[in-house]
């Protein structure tokens, strides 16, 4: 069985408020947040992403807890793909760097997955997967069994919502165990 599983907000938390913090001065954290885009509240998102090009998330992200063992387990029984996009829409066309600070972080953290199960992608409802685990329900179209990650943009999402799109939530990595091992 295949399965496909987020990185931002999924596999590892916490990167782009920790930058944001940084730059603002500030101490948000997640709740305060009900929408993806964090960065909206920034009077000049320009001048915000010129910093941020020369930083690197992963040094500032937390790996999910749980998730390293969880996954490690996965891999044992599923035909495992991280499907991550690396690409933020106000800066399209300069996110190739971000493409190598996922693979690197990925090969140091996450050892036992192979560079060939990296999938770096924007459209995710173009993979075709038995599963996929994402915190993003538009992101889970094309799976058979779709599992949403509970991140702080999408808890206002009612269970009889989900339910009509054919989603499942797992709260955190120990739901995904009890889900899939
Ligand atoms: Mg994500």
């Amino acid at each position: 069985m295949t399965l496909m599983i987020d990185m931002d907000d999924v596999m590892v938390q916490g990167g782009f408020i920790a930058l944001l913090n940084e730059y603002m001065g500030t101490n948000y954290v997640e709740s305060d947040f009900k929408n993806f885009y964090m960065q909206d509240i920034l009077p000049d998102k320009e001048a915000f992403f010129k910093w941020f090009k020369d930083k690197n998330i992963y040094e500032y992200c937390h790996i999910a807890p749980n998730a390293k063992e969880v996954i490690e387990e996965l891999s044992k029984k599923y035909d495992l793909y991280i499907g991550t996009s690396y690409i933020y829409r106000e800066i399209p066309e300069e996110c190739g760097y971000i493409l190598k600070q996922k693979h690197e972080f990925l090969v140091k953290e996450f050892p036992f997955i192979k560079p060939s199960q990296y999938i770096f992608l924007s459209n995710k409802a173009l993979l075709q997967t038995d599963i996929k685990i994402d915190d993003r329900t538009d992101n889970l179209k094309n799976a058979k069994r779709k599992i949403l990650f509970t991140a702080y943009h999408n808890e206002a999402i009612s269970d009889e919502e989900l339910e009509k799109m054919g989603i499942e939530r797992a709260k955190d990595w120990l739901a995904i165990k009890e889900m899939l091992l």
